[in-house]
């Protein structure tokens, strides 16, 4: 029997008006700002009213190492909220929006899967509420704001070579990567290099996501810096009065965004950071609203454990003052074998050795879980592929590590198929026994931050750094930045900073390339190996499909 594709899936959706689904969570109607009949905005009157209020249990899904098998992080974050209010929970979920340069280019949408999505999944994987618009917008604003200055004389003395501020936009070009600006003569300005990185990359995207309110967003915008004059000083958005204008385009942007999965629960989807030079999970505002709203919320963190959950605890629950009440591990049987060096080709044959020796990615993940204090289950995301024998090699190796695998069917049965994983998960949450604590205390230096994340979570020897990385980790330091947490750009498909070293490596170096100051987002990029953040298009991309049918719905986004 053939399968429904995710958007034939989602087409078939029975949705409710979205004043009922912001009901469900006691949200007034006259504080839902709708998009349409399934998309809302809720008011920032509304979230500001709900700050006195107990906070719910926070469940973050993380994963092993990534694969192009591909592990289902979104859709097992989907089917578990509505496993959870199918066990009589009251629940929500908390993802990210989709970028339009993965839609159009590899085929793949953020909407989770199966019968385990959002919708409406063709609004939410393009245009959305139009936030990633904004996000460009308030970036490209400072971007012309900082030429416009050095048109006008150069007040501030930036150093035309030194402006490390560049332009976005949100799709695969790889022809904008590096540029030549103002040519054509002397009314179009100084000629200066360039480039564009694409939307989620931006530090803007950042900084929203980790905004409390609109004050706060305003005072990170201004702390963004954007060039460095000849003594190397720092020039900031502040210095340019750019910081209420892009505060005044963001504002709508700021409001988390109100949709539905499959079975109507409601799900927050706003925001959307890359994992690699940014945090990668969603807002702050929206996980702190749905955590006032409901029991249970639901959180995913991009890539797999070592980067995203890392990235989520050490960064986003340290800034904002969350603590997760347990984590829920994805594995799925192909991703484990390809961990246990099997061929993509040679997935769908039954290899029982080759789940086992994979599943010592798995086994680190838990153990390093762990080590933020917080319990860990795991999340078999069953394939139709997966034989009974591969399936028991999971459990039986997860049992060995003091942990418990769960076989989780939501894909095919969405809520039916994730109600023992998701009594679990309140198990665990409501067994008090979290003790959230993130790796590293906030004093440590900057370098002894990198090590401690080498050593604890990549299971690394050694950081390589040469002096001038060293030296400058040391410079921001007496500039009062040794307090901010690092944000880890490395490779995902690895422990290490090689992508082609699967499973559990050890005794591996971790180098680092370079390291780039955000200071409005607040934390130190240390970059390790490549860093795309302007990625191409493949030769057939996803575009190539996409189009209406004779129905005139859209064909293609998957
Ligand atoms: P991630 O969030 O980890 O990147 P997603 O949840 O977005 O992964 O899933 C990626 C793709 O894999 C989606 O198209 C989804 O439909 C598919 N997928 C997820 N789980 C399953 C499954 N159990 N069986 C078949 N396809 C799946
Ligand atoms: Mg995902």
């Amino acid at each position: 029997m053939a399968h429904k594709t995710d958007i034939e899936i989602a087409r078939e959706a029975k949705k409710k008006p979205i004043q009922e689904i912001g009901a469900k969570l006691g949200i007034p109607a006259e504080h839902l700002l709708p998009f349409g009949h399934d998309k809302a905005k809720v008011s920032d009157a509304f979230i500001k009213s709900l700050s006195d209020r107990p906070d719910g249990k926070l469940i973050l899904v993380t994963a092993i190492n990534p694969t192009p098998a591909g592990e289902g992080k979104t859709t097992t974050t989907v089917g578990l909220g509505d496993g959870l209010n199918a066990i009589g929970k009251k629940a929500a979920i908390c993802i990210r929006e989709a970028s339009l340069g993965p839609c159009f280019g590899m085929k793949g949408g953020a909407a989770g899967g199966g019968y385990a999505q959002v919708v409406p999944m063709e609004d939410m994987n393009l245009h959305f509420t139009g936030d990633f618009h904004a996000i460009t917008s308030a970036h490209n604003l400072l971007s012309a704001m900082i030429d416009n200055h050095i048109y006008w004389g150069n007040e501030l003395g930036i150093d035309q070579r030194r402006v490390t501020w560049r332009r976005v936009m949100d799709m695969n070009d790889r022809a904008l990567r590096q540029i030549v600006t103002s040519l054509g003569g002397v009314a179009n300005g100084f000629p200066a290099e360039g480039g564009f990185d694409i939307t989620v990359a931006s530090e803007v995207m950042a900084i929203l996501c980790l905004a409390t309110d609109l004050k706060d967003l305003q005072r990170r915008l201004g702390d963004i810096i954007v060039a460095y004059r000849r003594d190397r000083s720092p020039v900031y958005a502040r210095d340019l009065k750019a910081d209420g204008a892009m505060t005044v385009l963001l504002a709508q942007a700021m409001q988390p965004n109100l949709v539905q999965t499959l079975e109507n629960n409601p799900a927050f989807v706003h925001g959307g950071p890359f994992a690699n030079i940014a945090h990668g999970c969603n807002s702050v505002i929206a996980t702190r609203t749905a955590l006032k709203l409901a029991d249970y919320v639901v959180t995913e963190a991009g890539f797999g454990a070592d980067l995203g959950a890392e990235k989520f605890m050490n960064i986003k629950c340290r800034k904002a003052g969350l603590a997760p009440d347990a984590v829920v591990i994805v594995a799925t049987v192909r991703a484990l074998k390809m961990n246990g060096g099997v061929a993509r080709a040679d997935l769908g044959a039954e290899n029982v050795a080759a789940v086992r020796k994979g599943c010592a990615n798995l086994g680190r993940h838990i153990e390093n879980v762990k080590q933020f204090g917080v319990p860990a289950v795991v999340a078999i995301n069953h394939f139709v592929t997966d034989t009974e024998a591969e399936i028991e090699a999971v459990k039986a190796y997860v049992a060995e590590q003091g942990s418990e695998a769960i076989l989780c069917t939501h894909w095919a049965n969405g809520s039916a198929g994730i109600a023992d994983l998701a009594r679990r998960v309140v198990e665990l949450a409501e067994s008090g026994a979290a003790q959230f604590a993130p790796l590293y205390p906030d004093d440590m230096p900057l370098f002894e931050k990198i090590e401690t994340i080498a050593k604890r979570i990549y299971r690394a020897d050694e950081v390589l750094a040469d002096k001038k990385i060293r030296d400058q980790l040391r410079a921001w330091e007496e500039a009062g930045y040794g307090n901010l947490p690092i944000c880890m750009a490395k490779t995902q498909y690895s422990f290490s900073t090689d992508p082609n070293l699967r499973g559990a490596p050890t005794g591996h170096s971790v180098p680092v390339r370079e390291v780039r100051l955000s200071a409005g987002a607040g934390f130190v990029v240390v970059i390790c190996g490549e860093i795309m953040t302007m990625p191409g298009l493949p030769r057939h991309p996803a575009a190539e499909t996409i189009r209406f049918n004779e129905e005139g719905f859209v064909e293609g986004l998957f």
